[in-house]
């Protein structure tokens, strides 16, 4: 893993980063996570002018729409859009049933038909992969075709898991933990990242 993720991801788990602290190195990890995701998009060759001839250049060939899963996904948006400022923004409003554990959905706002779009679903924890793969679902139906799932800490047990329901669906990750706890908390992990995030 490149030394800034790992650096940044080590001051992210410590339990002493404050909220202030933690929204900008989820920002900074995201970023450098973004560039290792987008490092298969298709691009179309185009013609440009530039003040002193003309050359040959290449443009991205789809559109992009990113969906960050609610709330903990809006941690790495902003440093996502500074680099993609095209993209389109969905977003998927997601909670763990804090008994089972089920994903349930509690907010959908995407476009209808997603076909000719690159889409990255931004979710920070893969813990139980529940609510991955709830969106996955509905990314489904709404015909995404091109789909790139992009994390900061992952559990094997929701790896396992979306890959069962999703066999070729990319997952980038900035660490691979040990496993869940009994509460589906990921260990060592960084505690709820959404709380973490926002302070509460
Ligand atoms: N969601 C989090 O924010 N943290 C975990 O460890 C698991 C799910």
């Amino acid at each position: 893993m490149h030394p800034l993720v790992q650096h940044n991801l080590t001051r992210l788990r410590d339990e002493c980063s404050g909220p202030q602290e933690f929204r900008r190195l989820m920002g900074e990890v995201a970023a450098l996570m973004l560039y290792e995701a987008t490092h298969s998009f298709a691009v179309k060759p185009v013609s440009v002018r530039t003040p002193l001839e003309r050359t040959r250049g290449c443009q991205l060939q789809r559109e992009v729409v990113l969906v960050p899963v609610l709330r903990a996904g809006l941690g790495m948006l902003d440093s996502i859009l500074q680099l993609i400022p095209h993209a389109r923004v969905g977003f998927i409003g997601l909670k763990r049933e804090e008994t089972t554990l089920r994903a349930m959905f509690y907010h959908k706002s995407l476009p209808l038909n997603l076909s000719r779009y690159e889409v990255i679903l931004i979710d920070p924890m893969l813990a139980t992969g529940g609510s991955a793969v709830a969106a996955m679902d509905l990314l489904s139906e709404r015909d995404a075709r091109r789909v790139r799932l992009v994390n900061l800490v992952a559990a094997p047990e929701g790896i396992r898991h979306v890959h069962s329901h999703y066999p070729d669906l990319p997952i980038f990750t900035a660490a691979i933990d040990r496993r869940l706890n009994e509460r589906g908390y990921i260990l060592p992990g960084l505690g709820d990242a959404g709380d973490r995030l926002f302070g509460v």
